[in-house]
C-alpha cells in the first residue's frame, strides 16, 4: 500500500534502544515532531520544533534501511499527530518489531496491536502529573503483554508517589512498569536500594543512550 499522509519529523536515527524491556538492541528511530506537555525534566525539547514533513512512505523506507531488529516510534508526543496511527500500521506491515514511546497523556486504544507501546507514567517531580491517562491502564490489564510503563523519578518523593500510584490503579505485579532516574538529578543507586527495601516487583533501568554517548548529545 502507498500512502501520501505526510507528518512532521524531529529526526530518523539509528542508535541502541536505551530505557525500555528492549534497552540494548540496536533500533531504528522515528522522532516525531510537537508535544507541549512541558514536562521539567523533558531531555527532547528541541522535537518541539515542527521538523521536516515527510510521506508515511518516506519515513518507513529511511527507518527500514537501517536493518535494526526493531523500530520506534517516538517524540515528543508522537500520537498529537493523527498520522502516527497510519505509520504505526505501516510499519507493523514489514517489520516484526514496531515500539511506540509515548507521554501518557492520551490514550493509546487507537494504535496498532501489533505495536509495543512503551507509556510514561508521570511522577509529581515532571508538574504534569496529573494528566496521566488512566484509560490505559484499563487497557494494559486486559493485554499486559502488549504494554509497559516507565516512570522516571527524580526523588524520594517521586518514588513513594509512584509506589502507591501503580499499586491504587492495579497494575503492579500485574504489567510490565520501569522505574529509572531522571539522569543527573537522583543517585542510580539510592533508587536500587529504594526498590529493593521495598521488595518491589518493578526493573529497574538506566538510560543507556546517555552513558554511551554525551548525555546532551541528539540523534541516539
Ligand atoms: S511528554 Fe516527553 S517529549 Fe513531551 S514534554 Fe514530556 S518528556 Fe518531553
Amino acid at each position: 500500500m502507498s500512502t501520501e499522509t505526510t507528518l512532521h519529523i524531529s529526526e530518523i536515527f539509528h542508535s541502541i534502544q536505551g530505557e525500555s524491556s528492549f534497552a540494548g538492541w540496536p533500533c531504528g528511530f522515528v522522532r516525531l515532531a510537537g508535544c507541549g506537555h512541558g514536562c521539567r525534566y523533558c531531555d527532547t525539547a528541541y522535537a518541539e520544533k515542527q521538523g521536516t514533513t515527510m510521506t508515511v512512505d518516506e519515513i518507513v523506507q529511511r527507518v527500514l534501511a537501517f536493518d535494526a531488529p526493531c523500530v520506534e516510534v517516538t517524540g515528543g508526543e508522537p500520537l498529537l499527530q493523527p498520522g502516527a496511527f497510519e505509520l504505526l500500521t505501516e510499519l507493523c506491515d514489514r517489520h516484526p518489531a514496531v515500539l511506540l514511546e509515548t507521554g501518557g497523556f492520551l490514550p493509546v486504544d487507537r494504535v496498532d496491536p501489533r505495536v509495543h507501546a512503551i507509556i510514561d507514567i508521570k511522577a509529581p517531580s515532571s508538574g504534569v502529573m496529573e494528566h496521566n491517562c488512566a484509560a490505559n491502564f484499563t487497557l494494559a490489564l486486559n493485554e499486559p503483554e502488549r504494554f509497559e510503563f516507565k516512570i522516571v523519578v527524580a526523588s524520594e518523593a517521586d518514588y513513594l508517589w509512584a509506589k502507591s500510584y501503580i499499586a491504587g490503579h492495579g497494575i503492579l505485579g500485574k504489567c510490565s512498569i520501569i522505574f529509572g532516574p531522571v539522569f543527573g538529578q537522583l543517585e542510580p543507586r539510592l533508587l536500587a536500594e529504594w526498590i529493593l527495601c521495598d521488595r518491589l516487583p518493578v526493573r529497574m533501568q538506566l538510560q543507556l543512550h546517555k552513558y554511551i554517548w554525551q548525555p546532551d548529545a541528539r540523534g541516539v
